[in-house]
């Protein structure tokens, strides 16, 4: 379905994968004739701008090492300390969702390349889909969260709030999207996300696309369905929007929209009506071309559930971002959620690798610490290989390490690609062994198939380790969810007892040793009742991570989360022995 509209586009991430490494250079150049002057970079490179240099003394950083510069800039410093350009304001990276949100410095030339990507970012989507904008309307889930003022009077706010901010964005908002911009900003994600629901529905012959940032949030827009569809339906046939939504923005986007419609209404009472919500989302809007949200890395564990719901849609993930940077794309939008890759953008920021070491490698020597490990350039990357991503952006940043492992999956033209593996610091550990987020995931998928014959599905799950008694032990709280009106109550607790030794059976080398010599004692399942996630996910937004951007975290590090969860089990399960 190729479109004339995207054509530069395409041209244009030819060229770029083509001359990766002369741009790659030239980006480093700027980036250094720019900054090194500014207190930061001085310290190391004395006003020189030689690559060899750069090299060889900026020292590779933590957030936390470049944090008390950017603290200064926030706190009314002049932003010199780290880029010679002003700092316009800061984004807050939400990371792993587990600490508290990271502020990242915006400016005028970051803005710049964002809106650089925006001109050729839809084109290997719009190769298969057509020029969505043309054909119709996206229902896409998206929270804002407020913006907060640092005490230098400069606004901090999550990146895709900034984007709902931006006014080309609101001025196409009505054309584009079927979710009103009050719906967008409500300060209840519970209201907005009925209201957005609500409207999806009424302009459902429009839509050409489902989706949102991340899939989880995809997926919570469905159980919201599943709970609501029957107001939902009340709501549509009678043009009058329930009372429990209170916020005036709200109601006032509604009633500009809102008509009885009771044809409608039957309608998708009927297809919520049936007994499987198989393909729900092909059913509810048959024009969509695909469901869009990022499914890999933390997002995979949510491809299973949410392949079910959109059965006969492809399932997109259309690129790699963060705060820092915008990354890469996926120039095969088609491929399997389980096979997709992200091509970098040479253009996007100065990208260097910390190789790490993965299972397939029993040769590779990590050195005792990231200094005496040789950074490799975007080019030069090995197929196979895992790296730790590390970035110098044009707003102050570097070589600071985003906190990504990808793997090297293959070139497009020069451009390396990559799957994500997984957040590097994210693991459980009792003694000396280190599990980590993948471990986790095999462990996890292995263990769950004992389930998926008996009709019950693993919707969400999440970790940490229990030291309250010795030895410690792994604790994995699971949300278990019955097909076709079943109970979790129903599920045999041998199962779950089986599902225990499955995991530990799965889980690495060092994990069975130690835990054979009881350094590490049995292994829990604590289940969870339905919502127990929505409640973690619902405190992590309350603390201020946007709803958007939310990212659930795989190992719980605080005290309130914990509570959360655990004043939720409804059954306890223990590995009975240690595995063979
Ligand atoms: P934030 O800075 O809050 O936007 O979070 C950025 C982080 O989200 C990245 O560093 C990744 O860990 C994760 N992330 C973003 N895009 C993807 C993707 N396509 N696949 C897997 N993880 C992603």
């Amino acid at each position: 379905m190729a479109t004339n509209g995207n054509e530069g586009g395409l041209k244009m991430i030819e060229e770029l994968t083509t001359n990766a490494e002369q741009i790659q250079d030239e980006e480093l150049g700027e980036i250094l004739s720019r900054n090194a002057g500014t207190e930061y970079l001085r310290g190391f490179l004395h006003g020189q701008t030689e690559k060899q240099l750069f090299k060889k003394n900026v020292p590779i950083v933590t957030y936390e090492d470049l944090k008390p510069y950017i603290d200064r800039i926030a706190n009314g410093e002049t932003s010199d300390i780290l880029l010679a350009e002003p700092v316009t304001g800061f984004f807050l990276s939400s990371g792993t969702s587990g600490g508290q949100p990271k502020l990242i410095p915006v400016s005028a030339e970051y803005h710049k390349k964002g809106a650089l990507v925006g001109t050729f970012a839809q084109s290997p989507m719009m190769r298969h889909f057509g020029d969505i904008n043309q054909a119709g309307k996206r229902m896409e889930l998206m929270f804002a969260r407020p913006e907060i003022e640092t005490p230098s009077g400069l606004k901090a706010a999550s990146v895709s709030t900034s984007i709902y901010n931006e006014s080309k964005f609101r001025t196409n908002l009505p054309k584009l999207y079927t979710s009103p911009i009050e719906t967008i900003f409500c300060p209840d994600p519970n209201q907005g996300l009925y209201c957005q629901l609500l409207f999806g529905l009424i302009q459902r012959d429009e839509v050409v696309k489902v989706g949102s940032l991340f899939a989880s949030t995809v997926l919570r827009g469905i159980k919201f369905l599943e709970n609501h569809w029957q107001e939902l339906c009340y709501d549509i046939k009678t043009g009058r929007l329930s009372d429990w939504i209170t916020d005036s923005g709200c109601r006032n986007a509604a009633s500009l929209i809102m008509k009885p419609n009771p044809e409608q209404a039957d309608l998708i009472e009927n297809i919520c009506n049936c007994k499987s919500w198989e393909g729900i989302i092909r059913k509810l809007w048959t024009k969509a071309r695909y469901i869009g949200c990022i499914c890999t890395g933390a997002m995979r564990q949510y491809t299973t559930e949410l392949e079910f719901y959109c059965r006969g849609l492809p399932l997109v993930s259309d690129f790699y971002a963060c705060s820092e940077t915008f990354c890469g794309l996926n120039l095969e939008p088609l491929c399997k959620p389980c096979d997709i890759s992200y091509t970098l953008l040479p253009n996007m920021a100065y990208f260097e690798f910390l190789p790490v070491k993965n299972e397939r490698d029993e040769s590779f020597e990590m050195k005792s610490n990231d200094e005496d490990t040789e950074l490799v350039d975007l080019v030069n990357v090995k197929v196979g290989q895992c790296y730790e991503l590390v970035v110098s952006t044009c707003a102050g940043l570097y070589r600071y390490k985003v906190g990504d492992v990808l793997m090297v999956s293959g070139f497009y033209n020069n451009a390396p690609q990559f799957q994500f593996v997984e957040r590097k610091n994210v693991i459980l550990s009792v003694d000396q062994e280190k599990t980590s987020e993948t471990d986790l995931f095999k462990a996890v998928t292995e263990a769950k198939a004992l389930l998926d014959p008996l009709g019950f599905i693993l919707t969400e799950y999440t970790s940490y380790v229990d030291t309250s008694s010795a030895p410690g032990h792994y604790v994995l709280f699971w949300e278990i969810k019955g097909k076709e009106g079943k109970h979790c109550k129903e599920l045999d607790p041998k199962i779950m007892v089986e599902c225990c030794s499955r995991m530990e059976e799965s889980l690495h080398y060092t994990y069975k040793i130690y835990r054979k010599r009881n350094i590490i004692a049995a292994l829990e399942i604590r289940v969870v009742k339905q919502g127990s996630f929505e409640a973690l996910m619902d405190y992590f937004v309350s603390k201020g991570t946007s709803l958007s951007q939310y990212k659930k975290p795989s190992c719980i590090k605080s005290e309130e989360a914990l509570k959360i969860l655990d004043s939720r089990v409804i059954g306890k399960y223990f590995s009975p022995k240690p595995p063979l």
